[in-house]
């Protein structure tokens, strides 16, 4: 046997060799019958399909068409195919791969949408906060402060001439016209400006500012001659003025009163205009409940039909009043109510019961401004 059982090592394949020629031809005796093996193989149909496919894969890569024919006629047919699929199989899993990265490029998106929404959401609600924040501030903030002013509220009732046949009532109701031109002109050169009593309720709740010098004129009853003699004399000075007029004349075109039209017109124009309620026949603060009820509630819905936007204020009929007109007045919604009390001490804690100036007809100019300084000069009044 062979040493080391190789062909290149064994003595038989080197003749110069001649130790042993008995171990020569034995040796070379199992060469010769593993060379014949290796004849056979070479010459069997499997090595031939290996050369084939060696020449194919080198007349595909690196030579010219007679020889790629020339492996395609050696190479048997599954082996060629064999080799080709694997190489398409990898392409199409990059395709695979590649529809699949569009679809993780659509995943962040959708998580940057409720990122956005939640940033959104947060920013709403921190400038929701300080809004909601000052309204609680402005309920509560006039509640416990008790503020008080002293402005003069002048209370006129007719302006105009006085008739022939007029009693001591009337004449005392009834400013001429003559007169009251020279009482504005005075008010006017005096550096005073007129508000309405809505104006000085806003002060007197809420602190709003007013006017340097402020004055109110007001007007009881509703006459005619205030639209004819007071408007356009006010009108001339810049002035407004607040009028309370009784429901049931001026519903009913009474002559003397004012018509709705009037009054729309001058409301439209800047005046103030309350209820003084329906009829004027009755003392309120004497009066039965029902018969309060009546005065002030139909009044005040004639007033709420017939001006828009209408801020609700009262004058008590004859001044007289209790403490079932001021819840009612305070039920229906109404700012303020005006009395007969003599002074000009107005205070937040008493908004049904402002005081008033009563401008009387009899009075010349002198006696005018005696009193106009008296009430509005001093402490004369009492704060209670
Ligand atoms: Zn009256």
């Amino acid at each position: 046997m062979c040493r080391d059982n190789s062909i290149s090592n064994c003595v038989g394949c080197r003749p110069s060799n001649l130790v042993d020629a008995r171990f020569v031809l034995k040796s070379c005796a199992v060469h010769i019958r593993n060379q014949g093996k290796q004849r056979q193989l070479l010459r069997s149909p499997f090595l031939l399909a290996v050369v084939g496919v060696v020449l194919g894969a080198v007349g595909f890569t690196q030579f010219n068409t007679p020889l790629r024919s020339i492996a395609l006629f050696a190479s048997p047919t599954p082996t060629f195919t064999k080799t080709f699929t694997p190489t398409r199989t990898p392409t199409h899993t990059a395709t695979a791969t590649f529809t699949r990265t569009p679809t993780r490029t659509f995943t962040p998106t959708r998580t940057h949408s409720p990122t956005a929404t939640a940033t959104h959401t947060a920013t709403a609600r921190a400038t929701h906060t300080p809004a909601a924040t000052e309204i609680p501030t402005d309920t509560t903030t006039p509640a416990p402060i008790v503020r008080d002013v002293r402005v003069p509220i002048l209370m006129y009732h007719h302006v105009g001439d006085v008739p022939p046949d007029a009693d001591a009532v009337r004449k005392a109701l009834t400013v001429s016209q003559e007169r009251f031109e020279e009482q504005m002109k005075f008010i006017a050169e005096q550096g005073y400006t007129t508000i309405r009593i809505a104006d000085l309720m806003n002060h007197l709740q809420t602190g709003a500012p007013l006017p340097e010098k402020p004055i109110l004129l007001t007007f009881d009853d509703g006459y005619d001659n205030n639209y004819t003699n007071v408007f356009p004399t006010l009108k001339d000075h810049g002035f407004v003025g607040t009028f309370f007029v009784i429901g049931a004349p001026t519903d009913y075109g009474s002559p003397g009163y004012l018509r709705w039209e009037q009054i729309l017109e001058m409301y439209e124009n800047g005046m103030e205009f309350g209820n003084h309620s329906l009829t004027h026949r009755y003392n309120l603060g004497t009066t039965r409940n029902s018969t309060q009820d009546a005065e002030i509630k139909r009044a005040h819905k004639l007033m709420v039909d017939h001006l828009p936007n209408w801020t609700p204020i009262f004058s008590y009929p004859s001044g007289s009043y209790n403490q079932y007109s001021l819840n009612l007045l305070r039920e229906l919604g109404y700012i303020a109510a005006v009395t007969t009390k003599q002074g000009t001490y107005q205070s937040s804690e008493q908004p049904y019961e402002l005081r008033r100036i009563r401008i009387r007809g009899e009075w010349n100019m002198a006696q005018f401004l005696y009193w106009f300084n008296y009430w509005s000069g001093n402490s004369a009044d009492s704060t209670q």
